[in-house]
């Protein structure tokens, strides 16, 4: 076994009826929605994917089932805590963490620092080890045309 592993994960939702979005565990006023089971926040569903990658232990669908009413409307920085105890047990750390999320709208830069630290928190980092990104896709596919939006996120895990 080598010391380090990686993983990556990509998330999507798309726009419904709301008032704000959460992103990163930070609620942001925003005029529509996201459909989703859960409270649909696509940077702990890329980065909770992209940590189940790194040690090849499926997907979030399937530590976090839709069917599963337990989920529903469920705060996501839960799954992410639960993926941060799978790390544990393996005797694996988080060495960073670097998400990027694709929407034209809400603008979520001026919201990076505070989903930073829930981040860290929930996955017991400190915040440098974690990078929150955006960007727009230049008007361009369903991100572009405000249809959903989107992330990725990439994690190394080192040895505890
Ligand atoms: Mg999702």
């Amino acid at each position: 076994m080598t010391d380090v592993r990686i993983g990556q994960g990509y998330d999507v939702h798309a726009f419904g009826d709301g008032d704000h979005v959460v992103l990163g565990g930070v609620r942001i006023a925003h005029d529509r929605g996201v459909l989703a089971h859960s409270d649909g926040d696509v940077v702990i569903h890329a980065l909770c994917d992209a940590l189940l990658g790194a040690l090849a232990l499926g997907d979030i669908g399937v530590h976090f089932p839709p069917s599963d009413d337990r989920w529903k409307d469920c705060d996501s920085r839960e799954f992410l805590r639960h993926c941060a105890g799978l790390l544990n047990e393996r005797g694996w750390r988080l060495g960073n963490a670097d998400v990027t999320v694709v929407c034209e709208r809400p603008k979520v830069a001026a919201h990076a620092p505070a989903m930073r630290a829930n981040l860290a928190a929930d996955l017991g980092v400190s915040v440098d080890a974690i990078s929150v990104k955006a960007t727009t896709s230049e008007k361009l596919g369903f991100t572009g045309r405000g249809e959903g939006l989107a992330a990725t996120a990439v994690a190394l895990l080192v040895r505890a």
